[in-house]
């Protein structure tokens, strides 16, 4: 069955859409999806008309959703990863394009696979078998309608909306009590650096309404047994010749939220990649003393809640390779 087309995206009726039939088992589901809808779901405010499978907005992405991989993953936090592997699901599209992006042929490329939302759930399901922390979702913000179906009874694992801090807080209201675990990354606070590198002045201001709207519905991350149940990790990957803008994130988390609040995960392991070649200034990895001094301000600042990673961090691995493992 196909509901009526749907005209303003949070407009959308998710309750009427995703409703289950009463005979519900876990394997055998009926979900669907609106034909049609304008989409206004994250800053960008296309209003596209995306169908099950053409997508007219900025993210190119349809409204079924396409997916590059779903493995285990052992690159994350060790509070994520843990010992088993974090099941992560990586979608294809993005709402930001960053001209360094180190998945470029997944997020501006779109390259991946079309799959209903029962095989979303199936892959769900397959990733938990394999014993996974969690399952994790990766880029995920413009399939929020199919996703929204596919976890519409929960998981046994946490799920963990892996995103690029580029939202809407009333598309995340959306989700609440669907997911456990936010893990935006905070990529700016200088609007002159997002709008350079990824077309979105505005990021600063949507990241922090985003990430304060992450951080009402979990609250304080709780950890057990070295692996992390709810809560929000901010992710900040320090680009190279752009001190001020990490400084700036790391005040507006100094300044926002407290010990014991959420955990800060500050990364080093940028790769000049995609179009970063056409950007002199990022065409290059961070300096020893470039990370250095990004630390030392962290822990001047208080922020002790979290992870750095070691200099020498930037390693193959953590860009596995797009191959449609999982997904078919
Ligand atoms: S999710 Fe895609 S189509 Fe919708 S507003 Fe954002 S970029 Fe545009």
């Amino acid at each position: 069955m196909i509901a009526q087309p749907v005209r303003d995206f949070n407009a959308y009726d998710k309750d009427k859409h995703c409703a289950a039939p009463d005979d519900f088992r876990f394997e055998v589901r009926s979900m669907t999806l609106p034909d049609e809808i304008i989409c206004r779901a994250c800053p960008r405010n296309c209003g596209a008309v995306r169908t099950l499978t053409e997508g007219g907005g900025f993210c190119g992405a349809p409204l079924l959703p396409r997916i590059a991989r779903a493995a285990p993953h052992m690159w994350e936090e060790p509070v994520i990863s843990g010992r088993s592997g974090s099941g992560t699901v990586f979608f294809s599209g993005c709402s930001l394009r960053c001209v360094f992006c180190q998945n470029y042929d997944v997020s501006a490329g779109n390259f991946g696979k079309t799959v209903t939302v029962e095989r979303l759930r199936e892959i769900f399901q397959e990733l938990i078998a394999l014993g996974v922390h969690n399952v994790n979702l990766v880029t995920a913000d413009h399939y929020v309608d199919a996703v929204l179906c596919a976890l519409d009874r929960p998981l046994p694992v946490p799920v963990v909306w892996n995103s690029g801090g580029y939202q809407k807080a009333d598309t995340l209201r959306r989700l609440e009590g669907k997911v456990q675990i936010y893990l935006p990354d905070m990529k700016y606070s200088d609007s002159e650096a997002a709008r350079r590198y990824s077309a979105a002045p505005d990021y600063p201001d949507a990241a922090k309404a985003a990430i304060t709207e992450m951080y009402r519905q979990t609250g304080p991350y709780v950890i057990k047994d070295g692996i992390m149940k709810s809560g929000v990790i901010i992710r900040h990957l320090v680009l190279p010749g752009q001190l001020k803008n990490t400084y700036g994130v790391i005040d507006w988390v100094a300044d926002t939220f407290g010990p014991g609040q959420v955990l800060f995960s500050l990364m080093s392991q940028y790769t000049p990649m995609g179009r970063a070649a056409n950007y002199p200034e990022i065409d290059r990895r961070i300096t020893s003393s470039e990370y250095r001094r990004a630390r030392e301000y962290m822990e001047k600042k208080g922020v002790t809640d979290g992870f750095y990673q070691e200099k020498s961090s930037a390693k193959e691995e953590y860009t596995p390779p797009f191959d449609l493992t999982g997904v078919e």
